[in-house]
């Protein structure tokens, strides 16, 4: 999904470190990480620890690693994506509802295991990457934050009252922005009469935006999120005419600015 964010030599080393994270949880090492005896039994199985019969230490897959206690191990390829992305320790503490030293933490772990694993990837990721994000202005940043925010809260309200008989009595429907009204049995949409309501797929509008804010052309974005170029197109028109109309008119002139 954000392979062309990646140089295209660095695919494959980019493949394997996703994969190697995937798998982090389950490894089984092949000796003990504290004294390198093979002699060790499993003596629980979640979370996942062993112990060494030849020093009596406790390990599991993380022990003596760059991950050691980063749990969950999930977000360290959320992390290393949303990073590639260009999405800044801000946002990222925010998507993942931590602390920016949290997201600091396991992306510095991140680099210390490309460097010993993976060095020509943790060249491109510390030199090159760097060098061309992370600044957004302060003032875009705060207002992708908070055009975020908005974005999370509208798709995850509960209650809403009914458009036809103002009702509280209402259920939500389905996964995007409709209810239903048991007063007046209707149903409404919170997008209905908005541009909003021309983009389907709302789990898509997170990382379309995401593309947007880092500067993308139209042409990364349809290959990254497997769009047909006239729809990204569309989307981006929809999405900068709606932070304007939400407030956010700087944000909308800076995702505007390279199409
Ligand atoms: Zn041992
Ligand atoms: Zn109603």
């Amino acid at each position: 999904m954000f392979y062309d964010l990646v140089p295209a030599e660095l695919q494959n080393d980019f493949d394997a470190l996703l994969n190697d994270l995937s798998y982090l949880p389950e490894q089984v090492k092949e000796c003990c990480p504290f004294c390198h005896q093979i002699n060790f039994r499993k003596i629980r199985e979640k979370p996942l620890t062993f112990r060494c019969k030849s020093c009596q230490k406790y390990f599991n897959p993380l022990t003596k690693t760059p991950f050691n206690r980063l749990v969950p191990t999930i977000w360290l390829g959320m992390i290393l994506t949303r990073r590639i992305e260009k999405a800044t320790h801000h946002t990222l503490a925010y998507e993942l509802d931590c602390t920016i030293d949290m997201v600091k933490r396991r992306e510095h772990a991140l680099i210390d295991y490309m460097q010993q694993h993976y060095p020509h990837f943790h060249y491109w990721y510390t030199q090159i990457r760097v060098t061309q994000n992370d600044m957004l202005p302060t003032m875009i940043e705060e207002q992708y934050t908070a055009l975020s925010k908005l974005i999370k809260q509208l798709l995850t309200i509960e209650k809403f009252p009914c458009h036809h008989c103002q009702s509280d009595n209402t259920v939500k429907i389905g996964h995007r922005t409709g209810f239903r009204c048991r007063q007046c049995r209707k149903t409404f949409n919170l997008l209905s009469k908005t541009p909003l309501n021309k983009i389907p797929h709302p789990e898509q509008w997170q990382p379309f935006i995401a593309l947007l804010v880092a500067n993308n052309t139209n042409k990364t974005i349809a290959t990254s999120l497997n769009l047909s170029l006239s729809t990204v197109s569309k989307w981006r028109q929809i999405w900068c005419e709606t932070m304007n109309n939400w407030g956010y008119a700087e944000l909308a002139v800076w995702c505007n600015k390279k199409q």
